[in-house]
């Protein structure tokens, strides 16, 4: 797909008004696997010209986003502000060579053409009124003072054509392109010219980018062939939707990357996620490291048709990502989650040993890492409060409190505190009580955890210790006494 002469440069330009947000987290991910994928590098440009709107803590904001992810960049950020004195220069040159002109049309009479074009309901275009001035007008108009714009002069026929990576061919009637402003009448550079001129200084070779930019893409090729370059190969990627079909918004929820590292998602888990959202291997596999996409990437996986953003997918690919975690690498992970939930202490308390058995367990069920302090957090404190559906399942059949204290009593006299141990005292309890094993498991299972899902119940058992199983069946019996 590309000239194998010339290395891939490809490039992510954030402009940092916001969070790094999933749609420009996927951006970032396509250039960077393609980059990847193919030996190339992978650039960023921070598109901080509009000096208002972008600040510092965006900036970092990006650049932390990025880096949880694992999208290391190559060589030092470019800050598009720095470089207007090259966009002036460019536009100059473009000025000079004819093709761009200066127009000196007020804002009063651009709106009202703009009205009458609405009001007639065709789409309005500017006129042209300024692209023939007479070298005496153009004079005249300076000495005024009358301030102006610098419009590319777009041709007036041809096509403009370009082979989309994602979509194939795309072709523009050069007729139905505007005269776009290339710097406003401060003089500033507008966005497409900008991005062209830092592309071209950059030896960008392929963007890819998302489908709401394919309009800018023919005025940006003839930018750069305007300005003698050979422009690169775009790739527009379909939008992100919600489940509902909308266009993803703040509306469903989290968008910002590092709001989904603060629900505990893994940032391998996002990567894997954020690479099938517009994308897929030819067997339509579905979980993957990271690196495995960066070998398995071919752009001829991108898909036309727009990406679904779930949740649930999202959460059920995390769930597998953290299943095949070596546990002393979570254990390195959710430790500061812990440390959030106030569990820090108890975690730390209960020792390496037993915090890495207990987490082995664990991570057959959690989906996310705030799980191992919420849902989980019973490996390290007694449970405080059963939950209401654990209750109205399994505490509320006759004898219950009978049965926890039956099971108190077997498991004092258990002998070595072992899986096979515990659940063989338990099962022969059951058949001496004449109840279903089950019938023990699940009223056991709330008095240890609270919650009526957990890991393998004698497993857990085991991990807990025979002191803290009986002070906790102690406790429900005291709670269903009273
Ligand atoms: N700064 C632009 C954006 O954030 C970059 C667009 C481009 O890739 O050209 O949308």
């Amino acid at each position: 797909m590309s000239d194998p002469s010339t290395p891939i440069r490809v490039r992510f330009a954030p402009s940092p008004t916001g969070f790094l947000h999933v749609g420009g987290a996927r951006t970032a991910l396509f250039n960077y696997l393609l980059a990847r994928s193919q030996g190339g590098s992978f650039l960023l440009r921070i598109e901080d010209t509009d000096l208002e709107r972008s600040t510092p803590e965006m900036v970092n904001a990006i650049l932390e986003g990025l880096t949880w992810l694992g999208l290391e960049w190559d060589e030092e950020p470019v800050y598009q502000s720095k470089n207007r004195s090259a966009h002036v220069d460019a536009a100059n040159q473009l000025l000079e060579q004819g093709h761009s002109y200066r127009c000196f049309c007020s804002k009063e009479v651009l709106d009202s053409k703009r009205r009458k074009a609405e009001e007639e309901g065709c789409a309005y275009r500017y006129d042209g009124t300024c692209r023939n001035l007479s070298p005496d007008e153009i004079e005249d108009n300076l000495k005024e003072k009358k301030p102006f714009v610098v419009r590319f002069s777009v041709p007036r026929e041809g096509i403009t054509r370009f082979k989309d990576i994602v979509r194939k061919n795309v072709e523009v009637q050069n007729s139905e392109i505007d005269d776009f402003v290339i710097l406003r009448s401060d003089g500033s550079p507008v966005y497409q010219l900008a991005v062209v001129v830092d592309d071209i200084a950059m030896e960008v070779t392929h963007i890819i980018r998302g489908e709401d930019h394919i309009s800018n893409t023919p005025k940006q090729i003839l930018l750069y062939l305007a300005l003698g370059a050979k422009p690169p190969r775009f790739g527009h990627v379909p939008l992100i939707l919600g489940t509902d079909g909308k266009r993803l918004s703040k509306r469903h929820g989290a968008t910002s990357v590092l709001a989904f590292a603060e629900q505990g998602i893994l940032p391998e888990a996002m990567f894997n996620f954020l690479a099938l959202l517009g994308w897929s291997a030819k067997d339509n596999r579905e979980f993957y490291q990271p690196e495995e996409i960066i070998q398995h990437f071919q752009p001829a996986g991108f898909n036309k048709t727009p990406a679904v953003f779930d949740e649930d997918k999202l959460q059920w690919l995390n769930s597998q990502h953290i299943k095949v975690l070596p546990v002393t690498e979570l254990l390195k992970r959710v430790q500061p989650v812990f440390n959030q939930h106030d569990l820090g202490e108890a975690f730390d308390a209960a020792g390496e040993a037993f915090n890495l058995k207990a987490l082995a367990l664990l991570q057959e069920k959690m989906r996310t890492l705030q799980e191992f302090a919420t849902f989980g957090k019973y490996f390290w404190v007694d449970p405080v409060q059963y939950s209401e559906a654990a209750v109205e399942r399994h505490f509320k059949a006759e004898g219950v409190s009978e049965n926890l204290e039956a099971v108190w009593t077997a498991l004092a006299q258990c002998g070595p505190f072992e899986v096979g141990q515990i659940e063989a005292r338990i099962r022969a309890l059951a058949d001496e009580l004449g109840v279903k094993a089950a019938g023990l498991i699940h009223p056991i299972r709330v008095a240890l955890t609270g919650f009526h899902v957990s890991p393998s119940l004698f497993d857990m058992m085991a991990v807990l210790g025979q002191e803290t199983c009986l002070r906790r069946l102690q406790n429900a019996v005291a709670y269903l006494k009273t």
